[in-house]
Formats: structure tokens, sequence, C-alpha cells
């Protein structure tokens, strides 16, 4: 008699689980049943929502229902993942619980709007697309004044996008007739732009800034929005417009799992992305990996892409019998939107030691290209 098929699950049907569940069934076919749990009916491509925000896409354009992976084979259950028992290799969702022999959590990080006071009141957040699109609106409308783009704290997802957010609200203004009546300003609490690629591509940013004449205010802890006041450590910055990067945090559902470490974040082998559990895996957002230089893997796309490639061939090399291991190895790249056409390049060895080896490309027309190829593949080739 043939074997039972393997119990496959799939945490998160973002841009990890999608890779994830897509390789699994591809590779498994009958001897596995892969399942994935996702709470929204729909996935809205990240990147794409700072072009959205500045007019330059639309919501269907950027959205996806599960279709695509339905096709591929995988098992798509809408359900709130609400607690993983690795005890009793079990998944509790708000649909009843889901046993697995393999399980990979890909649940991302949740940015927390009422984390800080008076964000979801008084700051636009490009991160959600409901969000993105009243901000859209807003600039629509916007006359000119006071703009301040803030990062409320750290860990957040993708290190480029609050600074990509202040170059496209520059160049909108511009095109618009109305830079020279409104002032942008960006304050975080990084000492520089991107700081776990090192102060190269840092100081690049930064010169790019500078270039656009938008303020740049390092370490600035946020303390909270208030009606026009953007509430710093260092004093109160009034504003028309309020763009404020949310505090991120881990996912609920993980809190009890045993499988967390530091700040609540998902533990791994940096490059087998195992956990501490058997047959447990987690990737993406969700994990925090220490680097040689002190700092974490930045929260990013192609890392949560890259690691479900290596787990989807590990768990396929289990199920069939292999000993193969695949490794993550570290490395990924970023496009950096300026604005006017154009975008950087960040890439290199984030797993290098003595710390990251990350190189920093000049803006181009060439990798403003490069960024839409790259949303157009994810569009296409994924969702
Ligand atoms: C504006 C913006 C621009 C970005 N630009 C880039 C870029 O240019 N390049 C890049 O590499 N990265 C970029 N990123 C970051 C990138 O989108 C994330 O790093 C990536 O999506 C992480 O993938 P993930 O699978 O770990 O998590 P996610 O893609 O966030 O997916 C997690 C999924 O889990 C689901 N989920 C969460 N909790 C539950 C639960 N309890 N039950 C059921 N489902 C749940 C969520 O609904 C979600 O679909 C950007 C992000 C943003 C917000």
């Amino acid at each position: 008699m043939p074997d039972a098929p393997q119990q496959v699950v799939v945490l998160g049907g973002g841009i990890g689980g999608q890779v994830a569940a897509t390789r699994l069934a591809q590779r498994l076919g009958t001897r596995a049943r892969v399942r994935l749990i996702e709470r929204a009916p729909s996935y809205t491509f990240p990147p794409s929502l700072l072009w959205l925000m500045v007019g330059d896409r639309s919501a269907p354009a950027i959205t996806r229902d599960y279709s695509t992976l339905r096709r591929r084979g995988v098992e798509v259950m809408q359900a709130s993942v609400e607690a993983v028992d690795t005890t009793a290799s079990s998944v509790r969702t708000d649909q009843g619980p889901v046993p697995y022999d393999y399980l990979v959590i890909a649940l991302g990080a949740t940015p927390d709007r009422g984390a800080l006071p008076g964000v979801a009141e008084y700051a636009h957040d490009p991160y959600d697309l409901a969000s993105a699109e009243r901000l859209r609106d807003t600039l629509a409308r916007f006359g000119g004044g006071r703009v301040v783009v803030a990062i409320a704290s750290l860990p957040y997802k993708c290190p480029a996008a609050p600074y990509e957010t202040a170059m496209l609200i520059d160049g909108l203004l511009r095109r618009r007739g109305l830079r020279d009546r409104s002032e942008i300003s960006v304050y975080t609490p990084e000492p520089l732009p991107m700081p776990v690629a090192g102060p190269y591509a840092g100081h690049s940013v930064a010169a790019e800034l500078a270039a656009r004449s938008i303020g740049f205010n390092p370490t600035s802890q946020i303390d909270g929005v208030e009606a026009g006041m953007l509430r710093t450590q260092r004093g109160e910055v009034p504003f028309d417009l309020a763009v404020v990067i949310p505090p991120h945090r881990p996912p609920q559902a993980i809190a009890e799992s045993g499988l967390t470490g530091p700040a609540g974040w998902l533990a791994v082998d940096r490059q087998t992305l195992r956990t501490r559990a058997a047959n447990v895996y987690a990737i993406g957002d969700a994990v925090a990996i220490p680097l040689e230089n002190g700092m974490m893997l930045p929260k990013a796309g192609v890392f949560a892409h890259a690691q479900a490639e290596a787990v989807a061939r590990n768990i396929a090399a289990q199920i069939e019998g292999s000993t193969a291991e695949s490794m993550f190895d570290g490395h990924g790249l970023c496009f950096v939107e300026t604005g006017d056409g154009k975008a950087g390049m960040a890439s290199g060895d984030f797993y290098a030691s003595p710390r990251p080896d990350v190189s920093m490309r000049r803006p181009s027309r060439a990798w403003h290209m490069g960024k839409v190829a790259f949303e157009q593949y994810w569009l296409r080739r994924w969702l």
C-alpha cells in the first residue's frame, strides 16, 4: 500500500508562505498534502504600495486572490492562526485544529498603529493598503506645506521603504509644482539610513535625501503624534502631513509556541531555518537572525523568498528520504526608489564576517526598470 501523504502546513500567505507552499506542492505532488493557512482573502504586493501612494498603481493591479496557488495544488485555508503546539504537532486556528508532519511558519511582522499614541489618528501609513490609498488621496489634494516621514521604532520591514517614501513624495510635489512651498523631513531612531548595509550605503542614501533638500534627523526617538505635531525626545515638530512607519511586533500566534527568542521573534538556525522543534521551520519577517555586526538581518521579501526556497527543498528532501540539505546563504538585494524615475540598488552578502558585505549602486533609470521588472515577475509568476 502506498504511504499516506505527509501533512505539510504553511502558516501565512505572504511572500515567504506563497513561495514555500508552491515549491512544496510542485516537488512533492501526491506524496504530500500541502495546506496554506492565511487569514486574508487576498494579498497586496507590499513593494508596490509606495507607487500606489503617489498614484502610479491601483489596488486591483497589485492585489491577487489565492487562485494561482490553488491551481498549483496548494490547499488554501482562510483562517486565523491562534497558536502553534509543537508537542501535539498541531496548529490551533479559528476554524479548528490542523495537524502537521512538517510546519513552515511565515506569519510576517505585524505593523501595530495602536502601539504609539496618535499614529492611528493623525498619521498616514504607507505599509497598509487602505491607509496608503488615503495617503494617495490626501497627497492629491495637498497644496504644499510641512511633510514629516517618521520611523516609530526598530525593527521595521524593508529598511529602504521610509526613505523611498520621502523621495517619492518629493518627486510628486516637484511634478505638481509644489516643492518650493513644501518642506520634507525624515525622523528615525537609526544613526544612518539602512545601517545594517554599512556606512557607504547609509551615506549614499543620506546624500540622495540631501540632494533633494529632504531633512534627515537620525537618532530621533518618536514619542507620539498629535494633531499637527510629531513629538520626539528632542522636541516637537509641527507638520501639515505626517507619514509614520508604525511599530512592528511579532505575530501573536507564536507568543506561546516556545520557539521565540529575544523580543518575541522566532529563533532559527540561520542557514537551515530550523526552529528548536522537530520538523518546524520559520522564515521571513517573523524571524530574527543576528548578524556578525550585532544587527539583525533586515525584514525584506528577498530574504523571505530565498529562505522559503531553501526550506521547501529541505522538507521535500526529508520526505523523499534524502539527507541533502539546502542552506540560505544571506545574500540579497534591494532597489531604492529616488522619486525621479530612478532607483539605486544595494546588494551583497549579509552573512559575511566580520560585517555584511554590501555594495550600493548609484541611482539610474536601469535600476528603476529593474524594480518594475521585479514587481511584474512577482505579480505574474507567484501571486
Ligand atoms: C511598503 C513596503 C515596501 C517594501 N518593499 C520591499 C522591497 O522593495 N523589497 C523587499 O525585498 N521587501 C520589501 N518589503 C518587505 C516585504 O514585503 C516583506 O519583508 C515580506 O513581505 C515578508 O514576507 P513574509 O512572508 O515573512 O511576511 P508577509 O509577506 O507579511 O506575509 C505574512 C502573512 O501572514 C498572514 N498572517 C499573519 N498573521 C496571521 C494569522 N494569525 N493567521 C493567518 N494569517 C496570518 C498575513 O495576513 C500575511 O499575508 C516592503 C514592505 C513594505 C510594507
